[in-house]
């Protein structure tokens, strides 16, 4: 059986309570699973606990790029800007099918954040230090070359373009990649436990956790001799059990996208946009709808569970509707919703989009080593830089091999390049024909999985229903327990297959379809049927409608 079967679970929850682990690694978000793909290929024996679904926390909630936030130029952020632009290409050589090339158009007007002069030096600099080169540098474009890349544009005030080269991807599929492949290096990941306290031996040193399965409700001893917390948002929950919360801590920033159905904002290509309070915003063309964000403002509720305000919902609206001013987008238009925390190292002083997006080690006095901060982006080189911390501590006693993620591929790494991206797509699409399926879907399948489509395939000639939207999600709902531990619904509707936010009106034709799969294959009671069937109903109304905040009265 595959180590990531949902039907695995009670194997991996023994095998956890009877090793000690030289690592455990505290997150299943890109960090997380980044640091066990990196400490597993290097040789270390890695645990990797995640209290919720790999990716539910911030890294399904991002903007979902592979950038080099050209923004971060104006804070002069040089170092985290060269970094991060040198990784994109890595990151997209690594999983071309998933990081895809996205070309960027940023419309230059009238009174806007960037002027024609600076946006050329701007964007000459940011690839200078990203050493991009060939088709991908940088143009500027007049206005009229600008309004033909999209002529949804408002004509008024516009000056021109620049054009540049970025990547698009999805990031809970990024980090599900990288669970997988650290899974094939020996790790041993497990979603749906949570680390809810700390073991330490007699000199106070960490060495071990005690978790809680939230699945089965009972305790597992995990022993390990380094424990690395990537826990985002919760970072600081931990140092606190830790008794180490102190010094630099976390700030916490909101950040709102908004989906609505391709039609209602039928942008040719990906622009990043102006509003007038001086901040960017993003609109992103994706298959059958477009995305838009974000919002950036402090955050104090529940990390649990992150509302989407009407507020912000409007404020993306209107900045929307003033870029491209005939398409007058209503809040009824929004089909579906996001929000994430920016887990933010705090500096006194500054805004949250003001402040640092560095990522930051801490270490305290009983060897926990937590870090925090950073950018999906740049998760592998910061997978790195922590893991040396690991490999300082054991110099001594274990020589671990250098850090080489850089080669190695994630999602079997069967494809090695856009121009074979494109070949596997043009090659699936003839042979999706035959079941009915179309561009869109196969444009999905290939971006979503890769060549592990093959497996997908395989289980849709073997669906009994006629229709073929619902072969297609049973055949995938198929790979996914039985490759990517999907152990509830909202795992293959949100984080797997991303129907949660990019395609919400397939799922309730399709969710009984789904439940009774999922009972029949992992043998759930009627009462868990009726829960996961409700769960995905509040999720539903969750992500299309929207708080209105309470006002303070005086
Ligand atoms: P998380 O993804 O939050 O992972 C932490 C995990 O730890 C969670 O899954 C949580 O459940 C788990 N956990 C917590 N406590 C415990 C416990 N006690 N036991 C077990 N597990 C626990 N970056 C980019 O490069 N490009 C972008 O386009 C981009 N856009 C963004 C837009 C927004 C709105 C936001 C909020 C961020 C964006 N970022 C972007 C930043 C990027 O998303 C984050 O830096 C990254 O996802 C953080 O990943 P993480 O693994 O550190 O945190």
């Amino acid at each position: 059986m595959n180590p990531l079967s949902s039907k695995n679970r009670p194997a991996l929850i023994d095998g956890l309570r009877q090793q000690t682990f030289d690592l455990i690694v505290i997150g299943g978000g890109i960090t997380g699973a980044g640091v066990a793909l990196d400490a597993a290929s290097r040789g270390l024996n890695v645990a990797l606990v995640e209290k919720d679904d790999f990716g539910a926390g911030t890294s399904s909630k991002s903007t979902k790029l592979i950038h080099g936030g050209l923004r971060y130029l104006k804070q002069f952020e040089i170092k985290l800007v060269k970094e991060v632009g040198r990784e994109r290409a890595i990151v997209h050589r690594l999983a071309p099918h998933l990081v895809v090339p996205e070309k960027m158009l940023l419309p230059l007007v009238k009174g806007g954040t960037y002027g024609p002069l600076a946006t050329r030096a701007g964007l000459w600099v940011y690839d200078v230090l990203a050493g991009v080169t060939g088709a991908d540098k940088r143009q500027m474009l007049n206005r009229e070359e600008t309004l033909k890349k999209e002529p949804l544009l408002s004509p008024e005030g516009l000056l021109g373009g620049g054009y540049y080269a970025e990547y698009r991807t999805d990031d809970a599929r990024l980090t599900i990649e990288n669970i997988k492949t650290a899974t094939d290096y020996g790790a041993s990941c497990i979603n749906y436990v949570q680390a809810e306290d700390f073991i330490y031996n007699d000199e106070g040193k960490v060495s071990g956790l005690i978790c809680r399965d939230r699945l089965g409700e009972q305790e597992i001893q995990i022993k390990s001799h380094h424990v690395i917390s990537a826990a985002g948002p919760w970072v600081d929950t931990l140092r606190k059990k830790d008794k180490s919360l102190s010094g630099k801590h976390l700030f916490l920033s909101k950040g709102v996208h908004i989906v609505v159905p391709h039609e209602k904002l039928p942008l040719r290509q990906s622009i990043y946009f102006d509003n007038d309070d001086g901040r960017m915003i993003f609109a992103i063309p994706r298959n059958r709808a477009t995305y838009i964000g974000t919002t950036d403002t402090p955050y104090e509720g529940d990390l649990n569970k992150i509302p989407i305000d009407l507020e912000d919902v409007q404020y993306l609206l209107r900045a929307t509707n003033q870029m491209f001013p005939d398409i007058n987008l209503e809040v009824e238009d929004v089909e579906s919703s996001w929000a994430g925390l920016r887990p933010l190292i705090h500096e006194e002083g500054k805004s949250a989009s003001e402040m640092s997006r560095k990522d930051e080690i801490f270490e305290s006095d009983s060897g926990l080593v937590s870090i925090a901060g950073g950018k999906l982006t740049g998760y592998r080189k910061m997978a790195e830089r922590v893991v040396d911390v690991i490999a300082d501590k054991l110099a001594e006693t274990k020589k671990l091999k250098k850090n080489h993620t850089r080669k190695i591929p994630l999602a079997e790494g069967k494809l090695k390049n856009q121009k074979e991206v494109e070949a596997y797509k043009q090659q699936l699409h003839q042979r999706l024909g035959s079941y009915g399926l179309d561009k869109n879907d196969t444009d999905y399948l290939t971006a979503n999985y890769g060549t592990q489509a093959e497996q997908i395939l395989d289980h849709l000639s073997v669906q009994d229903s006629n229709d073929p939207e619902q072969q297609l999600i049973l055949a995938e709902l198929e790979y996914t327990m039985e490759y990517e531990m999907v152990n509830t619904a909202l795992d293959f509707f949100n984080r797997r297959s991303g129907r949660l936010y990019f395609n919400l009106p397939s799922i309730m034709p399709n969710l009984d379809a789904v439940l009774n799969r999922m009972g029949e294959k992992l043998a759930w009671e009627e009462e868990r049927i009726q829960q996961e069937e409700k769960s995905v109903k509040e999720a539903i109304s969750w992500v299309s409608e929207f708080t209105v905040k309470e006002k303070a009265t005086s």
